[in-house]
């Protein structure tokens, strides 16, 4: 009996370009493909079927391209420089002046100010719904609205937006969804399958895993897909580097067992948050504080990620106390590394952001964001701890 491949097996197998007797794929650095005759350039630009210059299509970033669309349950993909990238050229693709966006609430920061700043700059509106309240995207349609654009979980409120639903809405109305599932990845979540259009990934986390290269994705529709590259990519220049490609085609490899670990470590590090005196309230969206636990349970049926946000009692001040205590974890920004990453958003990412606007976007001053790394439960728990005191 045949049976579709596994997504261990995907992972690893998934479309590799090997060389004869070679176990790994190797990275073309090369800016542009050599042709053997001029009927053969001719047909390269007539079928674009084969590589002409590394920033319309690199073998080796097709690599990462095709394990990510498989991984994702897509028909295509297309590499990108950063997560920003990816953002900004799903966006840009499918949007023109006059037009208008519903974006969550809870944005990635820099997607937030991508939103609310940089597209009025040419002539697209945009507007935030809550991101837990179906309803309030409904309420913020325009008959100009192209576009919604979510993200869930969101960074750092791990709150979530109810996809299947988001999807139907968006679909009745024949406006195009774009989702940001990054701190998911799709082992924990797939929003293609729910019903969204296209799905952007910082590739610089998860998917990449190591925290040594910078990258984004967009993944969907191959027509969709083709937008993008002929429009934003090939145009504006956004594309990864071959390198980069490669180095997160291998971190793919391993991501689901990476993240098996990440969801069971940041679960039991989550539990024990939540019985710690100094700790007043822990978010995570597999713990069954979770406002949203039975949605996770619902649309993360992989698990719950690897962040864990928690708000300390004493404020800014314990934040700061804790950052300076922990060892292991290490403090700076980013998620989804190997090792433990420890933040203070109010001390650092949104320090010059007025409080009254921080809390709004609810941060609130004693929110640490933990991304859990893949050492021993124990020995971030025993860092977490003395750093407590
Ligand atoms: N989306 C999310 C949810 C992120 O957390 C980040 C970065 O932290 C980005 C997008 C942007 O990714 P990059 O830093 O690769 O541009």
């Amino acid at each position: 009996m045949k049976r579709s491949w596994g997504i261990h097996t995907r992972a690893i197998h998934t479309g590799m370009e090997l060389e004869p007797r070679d176990v790994t794929p190797p990275i073309h650095m090369a800016n542009t493909f050599i042709f053997e005759s001029a009927e053969q350039v001719a047909q390269a630009f007539e079928y674009e079927d084969q590589p002409v210059y590394t920033r319309w299509g690199n073998p080796t970033t097709s690599v990462m391209e095709r394990k990510i669309a498989a991984l994702e349950n897509a028909e295509a993909a297309v590499g990108t420089a950063s997560g920003m990238a990816a953002v900004a050229a799903a966006l840009l693709a499918f949007l023109e002046s006059g037009d208008h966006v519903v974006a969550t609430t809870g944005l990635y920061s820099a997607s937030y100010h991508f939103v609310t700043e940089d597209l009025p700059r040419y002539g697209i509106r945009a507007s935030l719904a809550e991101a837990t309240d179906p309803s309030s995207f409904e309420a913020a349609i325009l008959p100009e609205t192209r576009v919604i654009y979510l993200e869930s979980p969101g960074n750092p409120t791990l709150l979530m937006n109810d996809i299947t639903a988001l999807a139907a809405l968006a679909r009745d109305r024949n406006i195009l969804t774009i989702i940001d599932n990054t701190f998911a990845t799709p082992i924990n979540q797939r929003p293609l399958d729910m019903g969204i259009d296209l799905v952007v990934h910082s590739v610089t986390k998860y998917l990449g895993g190591h925290g040594d290269a910078l990258g984004g994705v967009v993944a969907g529709r191959a027509a969709l897909i083709e937008n993008i590259l002929k429009g934003p990519i090939r145009r504006m220049g956004g594309c990864i580097s071959p390198f980069n490609a490669w180095l997160v085609a291998r971190g793919i490899a391993t991501l689901p067992i990476r993240m098996a670990r990440h969801n069971t470590n940041a679960l039991q590090i989550a539990e024990w948050l939540d019985t710690h005196p100094v700790v007043a309230w822990v978010r995570y969206p597999w713990h069954p504080s979770h406002p949203q636990f039975d949605l996770a349970q619902q649309q993360m049926p992989g698990g719950g990620g690897g962040v864990v946000v928690f708000e300390l009692v004493g404020g800014v001040e314990a934040g700061v106390h804790l950052l300076n205590r922990v060892e292991l974890c290490a403090r700076t920004v980013s998620l989804g590394d190997v090792r433990t990453l420890i933040t203070h958003p109010a001390s650092t990412t949104h320090r010059s952001v007025p409080r009254e606007a921080r809390l709004r976007a609810r941060i609130t001053d004693g929110l640490v964001r933990l991304a859990v790394g893949l050492e021993d439960v124990e020995d971030i728990v025993m860092d977490l701890e003395q750093a407590l005191q």
